[in-house]
């Protein structure tokens, strides 16, 4: 049998007390539903695995997956939860394996911009061209737009001599904000993601002022696998709306549950195509229950029936929502996914 691509590292203590753990929370506050065993974490996520383990003074990450561009997205998400969990210590681990020092990380893709379309009162469909989306193809359901800062020239990520991919910083910082994909075909060569426009977005910037043929950089694919569940309860607001109709797309028409969308624009209800089993409910923000109160009125099946749940918003909603799941109906972390889309500003 062929080995697997795979990424090593290493880093000797100190270590904060309770590294695993965590690191553990920090994944579950992406979505992502860790194994604990004794001072060692396993994650099987995005088509790759990855292990953690403490000893002897040693902290030890392996990654593996089926092409480099996803060891490099893997490396990539563990560094960025490992940099939350214990701060500096990514900066002392030694990598093995991995791309060539000083080239672009391979999950970096160049796209050319082919159109864009209003969709929605505040809603922008987005549609690009490249040669490279088959790195997209495996991986997730998003990406993140890579933007200089106004007025900059674009300086891209590469990797380093320790396998860690190195953005610019300070005023060359590129913006990185993540979307979903609406349609995604690499052997044609298209892609597109529909972008929700607010106040003092970059990206709502960038958008309405691309032209046909203007580059874009993209790197992804990451995060949010397609929820499991025969029985599903969905929330999200504008921001959400292209993840859930990825999701009600690709459901199997046998598929029950209920689905809750917050818009603080009814002209932003865009149509979705959905499975008879499955209701949805449009809300309009301020007036009336809010997403998490919505979603958790509804009855939800027994523990140990085949359910999920699914919320995606602004930071603190979201929040609320995994406390009222948690508390009310004890949902596991496997039958949940409850991710902040944006952070309002305070
Ligand atoms: C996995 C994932 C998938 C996503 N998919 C999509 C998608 O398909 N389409 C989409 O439109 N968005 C999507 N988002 C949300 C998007 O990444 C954020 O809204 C992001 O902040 C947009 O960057 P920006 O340049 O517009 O604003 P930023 O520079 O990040 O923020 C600028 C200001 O805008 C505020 N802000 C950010 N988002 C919103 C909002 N939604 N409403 C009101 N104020 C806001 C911030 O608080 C800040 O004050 C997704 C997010 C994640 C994590």
């Amino acid at each position: 049998m062929t080995a697997l691509p795979e990424a090593r590292g290493e880093a000797r203590g100190p270590f904060p007390d309770g590294l695993i753990d965590r690191v553990a929370q920090e994944m579950r506050e992406h979505g992502q539903s860790p194994a604990l065993r004794s001072g060692a974490l396993l994650l099987e996520s995005g088509g790759g695995r990855v292990e953690m383990d403490l000893d002897g003074g040693r902290f030890r990450v392996r990654i593996e997956a089926g092409d480099a561009t996803a060891v490099q997205r893997l490396r990539g998400a563990m560094l960025h939860m490992l940099d939350h969990a214990a701060e500096g210590l990514t900066d002392r681990m030694d990598w093995i394996g991995g791309p060539v020092p000083g080239s672009l990380p391979p999950n970096v893709v160049f796209a050319a911009v082919a159109g864009v379309t209003r969709i929605g009162a505040n809603f922008l469909r987005v549609e690009l061209r490249s040669e490279q989306l088959e790195t997209f193809a495996e991986g997730g359901m998003h990406f993140r737009l890579l933007l200089p800062r106004p007025g900059r020239a674009p300086v891209w990520p590469v990797v380093d001599d320790r396998g860690r991919t190195v953005w610019a910083r300070g005023e060359d910082a590129l913006h990185t904000p993540a979307y979903t994909f609406v349609d995604l075909d690499p052997a044609a060569g298209t892609m597109s993601f529909d972008l929700y426009e607010h106040e003092g977005s970059l990206a709502t910037d960038w958008a309405r002022a691309a032209q046909p043929g203007a580059e874009a950089a993209l790197s992804g694919p990451g995060g949010g696998d397609f929820p499991q569940g025969s029985w599903i309860l969905m929330g999200g607001d504008e921001t959400a709306l292209p993840a859930i109709r990825r999701i009600l797309a690709r459901s199997a028409p046998e598929r029950r549950g209920h689905v809750f969308i917050e818009t603080g624009d009814p002209r932003d209800r865009l149509p979705l195509e959905v499975p008879e089993g499955i209701s949805v409910t449009w809300l309009a923000r301020g007036a009336g229950p809010d997403l998490a109160e919505a979603m958790a009125s509804v009855p939800m099946p027994a523990a140990g029936e085949s359910r999920f749940v699914w919320c995606a918003a602004e930071r603190g909603l979201v929040r609320r929502a995994k406390a009222l799941f948690r508390d009310r109906a004890g949902l596991l972390s496997g039958e949940g996914y409850f991710s902040a889309y944006w952070t309002a500003s305070a």
